[in-house]
């Protein structure tokens, strides 16, 4: 059995190229619920439905959010009550793009969990409603919400903490982070600690280090666990060159005070995880890897096409199962 932690689309293209190499049964995907937000009423969970439509080839991949072929009718419907909107109302919020097809998974979403099913049941429901046999598990059934203070800066937001959504999709992640914090995660259950008690590998997908992989960490057992397992754990750096392919984890690193590149991912898992493949970009800085108690995988992990984030999947997976064979 094969786990993997995941955010959003970092780890839902790697996990599409794991699922086609090995039998999808034996995956299990642990997805990030701290950018989960409510809005219209209703409950959206930004990662996990990146995870399900990109495994059902039913993701817009210029976007890497949403349906393909999405129309935005309702969308569009919202801004005749902006005249009319009371100060300080949260109704028909415009900022937040919802594709029309896209609205579907949502109503059933909250209705579910409305009529008392967890998370995970209804999670396991949208996922064999899109065909899918990879196992994709939320971090916690209970509500952890990722929220950011802002640094001092020229903005209207400055210095005031505000909702993931709100940093990422709102400021469209443009104001710098004095911190993070995970709301809930003190009290929140994990999910899917036997899972990776029992995997034979432990992926930490390329997803943020600090707000899709952060919020898994923080829940109780985590870290002692994959410490616990360490020569089973395997990360692929989000970092290339300095980096992030997209969104804001170069910066938040740095904000954060940490280095955005692959040694300062290295740092920031060496204590859980014991291999961290990074980019051919990045093969001078192996020896600083190594410094910091990693074993390194060098080779393409830009999966800009299907071939290689097969590519990238079957060397992550042997490179843990060749080393277990050895002891
Ligand atoms: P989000 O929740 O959708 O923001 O997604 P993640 O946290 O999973 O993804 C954001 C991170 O994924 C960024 O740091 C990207 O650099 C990284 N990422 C996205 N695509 C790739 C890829 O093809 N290869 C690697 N190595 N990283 C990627
Ligand atoms: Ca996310």
């Amino acid at each position: 059995m094969i786990s993997v932690l995941a955010g959003g689309v970092g780890a839902a293209r790697f996990l599409s190229g794991l699922t086609r190499v090995v039998d999808p049964q034996s995956v299990t995907a642990i997805v990030n619920t701290a950018d989960d937000t409510i809005l219209h009423g209703l409950n959206i969970s930004p990662d996990i439905d990146t995870v399900t439509y990109t495994l059902s080839n039913a993701i817009d991949t210029e976007r890497g959010w949403g349906l393909r072929d999405e129309t935005w009718r309702a969308m569009k419907s919202l801004a005749r009550f902006e005249t009319v909107r009371p100060i300080g109302s949260l109704a028909a919020p415009t900022w937040f793009n919802l594709g029309d097809a896209d609205l579907a998974t949502h109503f059933y979403r909250t209705v579910r969990l409305q009529e008392g099913a967890t998370l995970t049941q209804v999670t396991d429901e949208i996922r064999r409603a899109f065909n899918l046999q990879v196992r994709i598990i939320p971090m916690s059934d209970e509500i952890v919400s990722t929220e950011v203070t802002v640094a001092n800066c020229d903005s209207v937001v400055s210095g005031k903490t505000i909702s993931f959504q709100e940093y990422f999709v709102r400021y469209q992640h443009s104001v710098p982070v004095q911190s993070v914090h995970f709301r809930g995660a003190d009290t929140a259950i994990f999910s899917a600690l036997d899972e990776l008690r029992t995997s034979d590998v432990i992926v930490i997908a390329p997803s943020n280090p600090i707000v899709s992989i952060g919020p898994l960490r923080a829940l109780a057992g985590v870290d002692n666990v994959l410490a616990a397992r360490r020569d089973s754990v395997i990360a692929i750096s989000p970092i290339i060159a300095g980096a992030a392919l997209k969104g804001p984890a170069d910066r938040m690193l740095v904000e954060l005070g940490h280095e955005a590149s692959v040694v300062g991912v290295a740092r920031l898992y060496s204590p859980i995880c014991a291999t961290l493949v990074i980019d051919n970009a990045d093969q001078d800085r192996v020896a600083e890897i190594e410094a910091t108690g990693m074993r390194c995988i060098v080779t393409n992990t830009v999966m800009s096409d299907p071939t290689i984030a097969n590519n990238l999947a079957r060397v992550t997976i042997e490179s843990v199962m060749s080393r277990k064979e050895q002891r």
